[in-house]
């Protein structure tokens, strides 16, 4: 008889994404005349750039010549990526990374639902409340939690981002072993500062414990103080690993392109108290595991950082972040206190109702599809995350609807 991993079962209620797609397809059945516009999931929207269309096609032609074929790639990923997103990342910075430390992979989401196998089952987890769901439920598919009561799993510690604290938690008062961090945040926006990190960094030194430091956002950011990166802070770079990703930056969820930094300076211990080289450790589970991102992708991914790539992401990046302020301003015009928005692509609106009623509201009245806060955390529960991943035409044409409604 087969076993089931019974860890599976304690996982609350289907993934986020899926119960939204569930009740947008239920009202879409019942009221097949009405046009839906999403601002829920955080897709991005707009076409590639043409550098990186240029670039990939042209690996593709390489691709198709005897002289340009090319099998499986190095582990790590191309150099001629890596070397660009260390020059142009980290250096100008003033964050050291090391092109060895680098390793690309196919999703932001994968690397950190993945690295978690690499850390005893018994250690103590920090998440923020709310955050990004990948990091709890991973965790509890892992069987480090116990059961969920009242919208929270056993075991695990929750960093409450709460409007008085501006949405970013700062360290517990208790031992933790790892921590989770996204700044930008998804879903609430918030942009942590370099005291802020600062704090995380020192905490994670103190308690040899280690951060994983999800940056998915860090293109959006527009406050030059804001660090884009954790290696921006003094000593980040023996207690923290960095997550990016090509996604929200530049338009590839649907083309896969990301990368993880583990630092040769950041140790993990086993039970005699032994340090052990984290980035070794990932290399050989990314070496065993992951086959690599097609060479016509990291090729696409290296013109983010060539010729025209620079100005073009940014274009793009600024009209999302365009849609941010408009769905603020409307919001806050409509007498809703709102978060984010400034640095980072996500508004997130204090509902002064249930998250998963105004949902409801918004989809049945306006025809309008936000993301229920609850669905990220118990904190969440009162809150609405809007998404500024859409056409101009579109953002202005829901704000006018939600306007009408609410
Ligand atoms: N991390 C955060 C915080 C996200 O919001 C998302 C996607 O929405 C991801 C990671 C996923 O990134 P990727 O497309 O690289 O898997």
């Amino acid at each position: 008889m087969i076993k089931l991993n019974e860890n599976f079962l304690k996982l609350t209620s289907s993934y986020l994404f899926a119960e939204i797609a569930k009740r947008v397809a239920a009202f879409q059945k019942d009221n097949p005349q009405k046009e839906i516009i999403r601002l829920g999931i955080g897709d991005v929207t707009r076409p590639l750039s043409k550098a990186c269309v240029e670039a990939f096609r042209k690996a593709v032609d390489e691709m198709g010549e005897p002289g340009g074929f090319r099998g499986y790639g190095p582990d790590q990923g191309y150099a001629f990526l890596r070397e660009q997103i260390a020059k142009n990342d980290f250096l100008p910075r003033g964050a050291e990374v090391g092109v060895d430390e680098i390793f690309v992979s196919d999703g932001a989401k994968c690397d950190t639902a993945n690295i978690q196998e690499l850390f005893a089952q018994d250690i103590t987890v920090a998440v923020p409340d709310p955050v990004y769901p990948v990091y709890v439920d991973t965790n509890v598919m892992a069987g480090r939690t116990g059961s969920a009561a009242d919208g929270r799993y056993g075991g695990l510690v929750y960093l409450e981002g709460t409007p008085e604290n501006g949405f970013i938690p700062g360290p517990p008062d208790c031992h933790v072993d790892l921590i989770y961090l996204c700044f930008p945040n998804n879903p609430t926006g918030a942009a942590a500062t370099k005291d802020q990190l600062k704090a995380w960094v020192d905490y994670a030194r103190w308690e040899k414990a280690l951060i994983l430091f999800d940056a998915a956002y860090e293109a959006f950011i527009s406050d030059p103080s804001i660090p884009r990166s954790i290696y921006e802070i003094d000593g980040a770079r023996e207690v923290a690993v960095e997550f990016r990703s090509f996604s929200k930056t530049a338009g590839f969820t649907g083309t896969r392109c990301a990368f993880t930094v583990v630092p040769s300076s950041c140790m993990v211990y086993d039970s005699n108290g032994k340090a052990h080289s984290l980035k070794d450790l990932w290399n050989r589970r990314h070496a065993t595991k992951f086959n690599g991102v097609s060479y016509p992708v990291q090729r696409a991914a290296e013109a983010v950082y060539l010729g025209d790539g620079p100005a073009q992401i940014r274009e793009t990046v600024n009209y999302y972040m365009t849609n941010a302020k408009l769905i603020k301003e409307k919001m806050a015009a409509l007498g809703y206190t709102c978060t984010g928005g400034v640095n980072a692509p996500y508004v997130w609106i204090e509902c002064k109702s249930d998250s998963w009623k105004f949902f409801d509201t918004l989809l049945q009245n306006a025809g309008v599809v936000c993301t229920p806060g609850a669905g990220f955390g118990k904190c969440g529960e009162g809150f609405i995350r809007i998404s500024a991943f859409n056409s101009r035409e579109n953002v202005e044409k829901a704000l006018e609807r939600i306007g009408a409604v609410c």
